[in-house]
């Protein structure tokens, strides 16, 4: 055997922080097993370290290149096809390759996987669709004597345990599970002592546990989804990149046209990948595949457990599956017929990923569609700017779905005019429930319906407001709302410094009623307690659901109808029917409208929808009650027109005059350090370097704009304290040069200074 042939050379990531790539040699047995894709294991910096394969390159004047140890899989991780992909995602993102691959991978392979490990494959097809459950019932002609309660010695919560058993008669062992931490043996003692039963019996499962009717027969589709489906057919069979957007309003018929595109690639011998923004949301999609493709459906969310994510990876990898459903991480299925990509809601912000490696899922989506020569839709019910320009603009081809199905009405809505109301009427509850909305709940508690009352906080309500016209103070530079700060009572522009102490009177209207805004749904909670002491309301945000299921639990107990009203922040917004539902109330609109982001509009008018389309879904119409102080803004006028046309007209307009995306790119270069000053001074020197760097590159002069560094709206987070400077750019060419720039100069500047640097391209989080 001639010597070449005994000795190929590798280009390999390495899964540690560094964005170069190495090269590595292969010899003897290894090079039959090396294949792109794989793992291997290579000696790095006198340490032994997981590689990614990412070419067999050829070999070139290299010396002192060092042999792999060994390849670690039987079987590629990843096609060919993805290596251009994972090269773009780090280039474009500023994160080192070697961990936007093992990002990609399913959690738990770096460790060594021995060879021939083989997961069981029904596991993962339990998970979704029908499902065997145990359920715990009370034995027919049995009852629990209340005295046994009383006796000693019984273990914690029996009492508890034994109260629900009488109560609900038939509880799942899994329920109990959720809420007795000792619920199997619980169950098990009575069933031993008699009292209790225990069956099997299958059901359908979603997130609520609540039975989910799967019709397996698709039904026939009208003449505009035809219509929208055969345009996705046309360009399906031209094998090449097109990128659709799909606006069609909430129950219009969407998710069947899914599946007819899906279908459509399969008989083309082309592989799908459908992602949801939420894992929650996972499961009825893939309820509906499971039903329909059987066992050609896959499902990568992080919510699996490492055996079933490794399970499905391989099972994908190998090419066993037609379509892959999941949120973000989907975006990374091995498939290598890549045909067709659908993103679901493609204006949800949680498509972006807020830690580590900062990408965005749908844009992303787009590239791995472009290199793939894949066919990508965006489906949305309120679709982002950003989408709907380039379909305007011609970029992507646009298809509408504008009625809906049911032929069920659109909710009524109605808006409260906070600054009217307060003028009648000083009582201090009614800035937070106004006349119209307290004789609305009351209604709706009369007639046994629920309600949902909506507050968009997040965390966050240095507002600083006219209550008298509804005008906040903004900068004269940057068109966002100023931030108060009152540690040193001022008002602040977060994007480029611009401060100023509160004015006395509003700049607008005169009055002397300018002050700080704001309130938590704690408040509302206790607000409603006092106006309604009988009815049943429960909290849903962040501070109540720190416990894990414990979202769950709350929903679950609305769906059932244990509550009346439930107060909460976004996470009452997404996904979840509730038929019962004919009232929902956002108590403040003001406060997503004035968020300190040039997204406040687009925010507002997709969360408003969003929450409006929370009710009516039973057979009764619903009712939509938003209080503001801005009841003329483009945001809440659109929404209550349901006019998404005359929202979108108004807001491009705005960002074209103020040139933000999409007429621009921007990044966030943020500094994160425990002292004070130390960032500052950190985060000024980097700021100075920056637009230096730009002067001298002079042709750079007029496509770069840098804002800052100023403080972060949330200047401190987990105990750090935040700077941030907010770069804008004309093209993404030069943006991405600029960073790698800031990148190499930061280098030595951070180097223990402890501070830590980020770089986040295309940012949704402005706080
Ligand atoms: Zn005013
Ligand atoms: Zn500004």
């Amino acid at each position: 055997m001639p010597e070449s042939l005994q000795k190929i050379y590798i280009q390999v990531a390495v899964a540690l922080p560094i964005s170069d790539t190495f090269t590595y040699t292969v010899t003897g047995e290894l090079i039959e097993e090396v294949a792109v894709g794989k793992r291997a294991l290579v000696p790095f910096s006198g340490r032994k370290i997981t590689a990614y394969i990412l070419r067999i390159i050829p070999p070139g004047k290299r010396k002192g290149i060092k042999d792999i140890i060994t390849v670690i899989d039987t079987r590629p991780l990843f096609p060919p096809q993805m290596v251009e992909f994972f090269e773009w995602l780090s280039h474009y993102y500023l994160y080192p390759i070697g961990l936007v691959i093992k990002g990609a991978l399913p959690a738990g392979l770096n460790v060594r996987i021995p060879d021939r490990t083989r997961m069981p494959s029904r596991g993962w097809l339990d998970r979704v669709g029908l499902l065997k459950m145990v359920f715990i019932t009370l034995k027919k002609g049995t009852t629990i004597d209340r005295s046994l309660f009383d006796r000693k010695r019984l273990p914690r919560n029996e009492d508890e345990f034994l109260e629900m058993m009488i109560k609900k008669k038939e509880v799942s062992l899994r329920e109990i599970n959720s809420v007795f931490s000792n619920g199997a043996y619980l169950a098990d003692k009575w069933v031993r002592k008699g009292f209790l039963k225990k069956t099997r019996r299958t059901v359908a499962r979603d997130i609520l546990d609540e039975t989910l009717f799967i019709p397996t027969k698709p039904p026939p589709l009208n003449s505009k989804q035809k219509e929208v489906a055969e345009r996705i057919n046309e360009k399906l069979r031209d094998n090449t990149f097109f990128t659709y957007l799909l606006y069609g309003i909430t129950d219009s018929g969407k998710t069947e046209v899914y599946y007819h595109a899906v279908r459509a690639a399969k008989e083309l011998g082309k592989q799908s990948i459908i992602m949801v923004p939420e894992i929650a949301l996972t499961v009825s999609m893939a309820s509906l595949f499971k039903a329909r493709f059987k066992d050609r459906v896959a499902i990568l969310h992080s919510a699996l457990s490492t055996g079933e994510r490794y399970d499905q990876w391989i099972r994908i990898a190998k090419g066993d599956a037609d379509v892959v459903i999941g949120a973000r991480s989907a975006l990374f299925a091995p498939l290598p017929r890549l045909g067709l990509i659908i993103v679901d809601e493609e204006h949800d912000l949680s498509y972006k990923q807020e830690e580590k490696f900062r990408y965005q899922a749908r844009d992303a989506a787009i590239m791995r569609a472009k290199l793939s020569d894949a066919v990508i839709i965006l489906g949305s019910g309120t679709p982002s700017v950003q989408s709907y320009q380039n379909a305007a603009i011609g970029k992507y081809g646009l298809l509408t779905m504008p009625k809906r199905i049911l032929k069920r009405e659109l909710p009524e809505i109605q808006v409260i005019d906070m600054a009217k109301l307060k003028r009648g009427s000083a009582a201090q509850d009614e800035s937070i429930m106004s006349p119209p909305l307290k004789e609305a709940i009351e209604e709706n508690l009369t007639q046994k319906k629920q309600t949902i009352l909506f507050l968009n906080r997040r965390g966050f309500s240095s507002l600083y407001l006219c209550r008298f016209c509804g005008e906040t103070i903004r900068c004269p530079n940057c068109e966002v709302s100023l931030t108060y700060h009152k540690y040193g009572n001022n008002l602040l522009c977060h994007y480029c410094g611009f401060s100023i102490k509160p004015p006395k009177r509003c700049p607008s209207c005169n009055s002397e009623d300018l002050k700080p805004y704001g309130f938590g749904t704690q408040r509302v909670a206790q607000v409603l307690e006092s106006l309604f002491p009988k009815a049943r309301v429960e909290r849903m945000d962040r501070d109540t659901m720190r416990r894990k299921g414990e979202a769950q639990q709350v929903l679950k107990r609305f769906m059932q109808h244990e509550t009346d009203i439930l107060v909460g922040t976004q996470m009452v917004t997404k996904g979840h029917d509730f038929p019962d539902v004919t009232l929902v109330g956002v108590i403040s609109a003001d406060l997503s409208l004035n968020y300190p982001d040039f997204r406040a509009g687009e925010i507002t008018f997709q969360l408003l929808s969003q929450v409006a389309g929370r009710t009516g879904r039973g057979n009764m119409p619903g009712k939509v009650i938003i209080q503001t102080f801005n009841p003329s803004h483009y945001a809440i006028t659109a929404t209550k027109d349901h006019d998404y046309t005359k929202f979108f007209s108004r807001e491009i307009a705005l960002r074209r005059q103020v040139n933000y995306p999409p007429f621009s790119l921007i990044a966030y270069v943020r500094f994160l350090g425990n002292s004070k000053t130390k960032t500052e001074k950190i985060a000024a020197h980097i700021g100075m370097k920056i637009r230096n760097t730009i002067k001298q590159q002079s042709k750079r002069k007029n496509a770069v704009e840098v804002l800052g560094p100023v403080e972060a709206p949330m200047a401190k987070l987990k105990g750090k304290y935040r700077q941030q400077i907010l770069i804008k750019s004309r093209t993404s060419r030069y943006l991405n040069q600029l960073l790698k720039d800031v990148e190499s100069f930061s280098t030595q500047i951070l180097s223990s200074s402890g501070v830590r640097m980020i770089i986040d391209v295309d940012p949704y989080q402005m706080m």
